[in-house]
C-alpha cells in the first residue's frame, strides 16, 4: 500500500514549492488508493514555531489537500511532530552506535574550522575527515570530562557509489568519498535533518520520497542510514525546482511566493491548486484546467518533468480568471466582500436586502474584468458616491464638446423621469436621445460615461447606471455641469 508524506519544516508560511510537494503526494496517494501524511519537521529549535506550523496546515486546508494521517488527524504512526518523537530517535542512534555505522564525535567548532580551512586552501571539499572515528572509551572519557558535549557522527563509507532510484530522474549516483562523516544527532540531543527524516519514513512505513530538487543532494546521505539499518529505500521523486520566468531561482524578491499571499489577494484555491499542478507536471493532453478531482484521475509521476518548471504570474491570473467566471456571483460577492470592507462602504455582516442585491450586481458587473478578487477595489469608484472622478487629458476634451451640455441636461432630465433605473430602461432612454438630439451613438455615450465616471473606458453604463442609483447619477452630472 501507497504511504505518501509532505513533511514541512514549520519555519515559515506554506510556499508555492511547498504546496506543490503536498499536492504532487497528495495525488499520488489519492490515485493510488494510498495514505497521505502530513508530519512537523520542527527540529530546528530556533527557527521553528507552532504558528508557523499552524499556518502551514491552514494553508493546505485552504487549499483543499486533506491528510489522512498526521498532525492534528492522528494516526498509528504518531506523533507527527519531530520534537515529540526525540525518544525513536534515540533508539535509532543507539544502533547505529551500536553497530559502528555512528560514533561520537568531540571536535570543536574551533577545531573543525581549521580543518575546513586547511581543505579549502588545498582545493578540497571542506568535510570532516574523521578525526573522532578511532577513539578508545579512555579517550572519550578524557574528552568528556573536559566538559566537551559531543555530537553523533555517521561513518561514510569509502568508495562506495550510492545509487538513488528516482522516478523522475531515474537512476541518480553520488560519490561516497566527497561525503565527509555527517553530524547525525547535534551536541543538545537534537537529530539533524538527514538523519529525523529516515527514521521517520521508516517508521512511518513511507513507500515513496515526493520532494523538491533541492534535497538530492541530502538524499545519499538518507540513503546510507537506510543501509545502515537494514532498511529498504523508499522510492524517490525529486521534482524541479520553480523558476522565475527570467530563469533565476523563484525568490521573494520575485513577490509572492507564499500561499497566504495568494490567498490575501483574492485568488481561489482550485486556481492555485490548477497552477501549481502545471508546475512541473504536464497533462497528456491539450486541457489545461483541472479541479483537484479532475488530477486525482491523470494525474501520474510519469508526466513529471526533470527540467525546471517556471513560475509565471500571468498563467496564474489566466487561471485564476477561467476559475472566476466558473463561480456564482454569491461566492465571489462573500470573497470580494473583505476588499469592499476596507473601503467602508458597505455593512459587512447585517447587510439589507438591497444592499446585498447591490453587491451582487456589481460582482455580475465586474467579473469578466478582473483576475483577482482584490481587483474589486479598483472599480467600487464606478459604482459608488456621488462625486466621479475628475477627468484628465482626453476626457477632460470630451467634455469640452459643443453639444455636451444639451447631451448632458437631455440625460438629467430622463433619468428624472425614470421610475426604475435598470439596465434596460438606460438602454432605452440612451437610445432615445441618440434619436431626439440626431447625435451618433458615441457622441452621447461617451460624455455620459465622462460624466459619470471621469473617465473613458470602465464597465458597461447600464451596469454603472443602476448601480450608482439615481442619487449618485445626479449628484456626478451635477459635478460634472458645474
Ligand atoms: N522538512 C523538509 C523541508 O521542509 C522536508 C524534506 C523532505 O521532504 O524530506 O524541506
Amino acid at each position: 500500500k501507497i504511504r505518501v508524506r509532505f513533511a514541512p519544516s514549520p519555519t515559515g508560511p506554506l510556499h508555492i514549492g511547498g504546496a506543490r510537494s503536498a499536492l504532487f503526494n497528495y495525488l499520488w496517494a489519492r490515485k493510488n488508493k494510498g495514505t497521505f501524511i502530513v508530519r512537523s519537521e520542527d527540529t530546528d529549535l530556533e527557527r521553528s514555531s507552532r504558528e508557523s506550523e499552524h499556518n502551514i496546515l491552514e494553508a493546505l486546508r485552504w487549499l483543499n489537500i486533506q491528510w489522512d494521517e498526521g498532525i492534528e488527524v492522528g494516526g498509528e504512526h504518531g506523533p507527527y511532530r519531530q520534537t515529540d518523537r526525540l525518544e525513536l530517535y534515540r533508539e535509532y542512534t543507539d544502533k547505529l552506535l551500536a553497530s559502528g555505522h555512528a560514533y561520537y564525535c568531540y571536535c570543536t567548532e574551533d577545531e573543525l574550522e581549521q580543518e575546513r580551512q586547511a581543505l579549502t586552501s588545498k582545493g578540497e571539499t571542506p568535510r570532516y575527515l574523521g578525526k573522532c572515528r578511532q577513539l578508545s572509551a579512555e579517550q572519550r572519557a578524557a574528552l568528556e570530562l573536559e566538559g566537551r558535549k559531543p555530537v553523533v557522527r555517521f561513518r561514510v563509507p569509502d568508495g562506495q557509489a550510492i545509487h538513488i532510484p528516482d522516478q523522475v530522474r531515474g537512476d541518480v549516483v553520488f560519490e561516497s568519498n566527497g561525503i565527509g562523516d555527517y553530524v547525525i544527532v547535534k551536541s543538545d540531543g537534537i537529530p539533524t535533518y538527514n538523519f529525523a527524516v529516515v527514521v521517520d519514513d521508516i517508521s512511518m512505513a513511507i513507500t515513496h520520497v515526493i520532494r523538491g530538487e533541492e534535497h538530492l543532494s541530502n538524499t545519499p546521505r538518507q540513503v546510507l542510514i537506510y543501509e545502515a539499518l537494514g532498511s529498504p529505500t523508499p522510492k524517490f521523486a525529486h521534482i524541479s525546482l520553480i523558476l522565475n520566468t527570467e530563469g533565476g531561482k523563484m525568490s521573494k524578491r520575485d513577490g509572492d511566493t507564499a500561499v497566504i499571499d495568494y490567498q490575501q489577494k483574492g485568488y481561489l484555491p482550485e486556481a492555485i491548486v490548477n497552477f501549481i499542478a502545471l508546475l512541473g507536471w504536464a497533462p497528456s493532453g491539450e486541457e489545461e484546467f483541472y479541479t483537484l478531482d479532475e488530477l486525482t484521475n491523470v494525474f501520474s509521476l510519469d508526466r513529471v518533468s526533470k527540467s525546471p518548471a517556471v513560475f509565471d504570474r500571468h498563467k496564474l491570473d489566466y487561471i485564476n480568471t477561467h476559475y472566476i467566471k466558473e463561480s456564482s456571483a454569491e461566492r465571489l460577492a462573500e470573497l470580494a466582500l473583505p476588499y469592499i470592507d476596507e473601503l467602508g462602504i458597505l455593512p459587512y455582516e447585517e447587510r439589507s436586502a438591497e444592499q446585498q442585491q447591490w453587491l451582487i450586481s456589481f460582482i455580475n458587473a465586474i467579473s469578466e474584468k478582473i483576475s483577482h478578487l482584490s481587483e474589486v477595489k479598483d472599480f467600487i469608484h464606478y459604482f459608488h458616491g456621488d462625486i466621479p472622478l475628475e477627468p484628465e487629458g482626453e476626457a477632460l476634451e470630451v467634455l469640452k464638446g459643443e453639444q455636451v451640455p444639451s447631451v448632458l441636461a437631455s440625460f438629467r432630465e430622463k433619468v428624472q423621469g425614470t421610475e426604475l433605473l435598470s439596465g434596460e430602461t438606460v438602454k432605452v432612454l440612451l437610445k432615445q436621445m441618440t434619436k431626439e438630439l440626431k447625435l451618433g451613438g458615441k457622441f452621447v455615450y461617451m460624455p455620459v460615461r465622462v460624466a459619470l465616471t471621469g473617465q473613458m473606458h470602465g464597465p458597461e453604463l447600464y451596469d454603472i447606471i443602476p448601480l450608482l442609483g439615481l442619487k449618485n447619477v445626479l449628484g456626478r452630472i451635477a459635478v460634472t455641469e458645474a
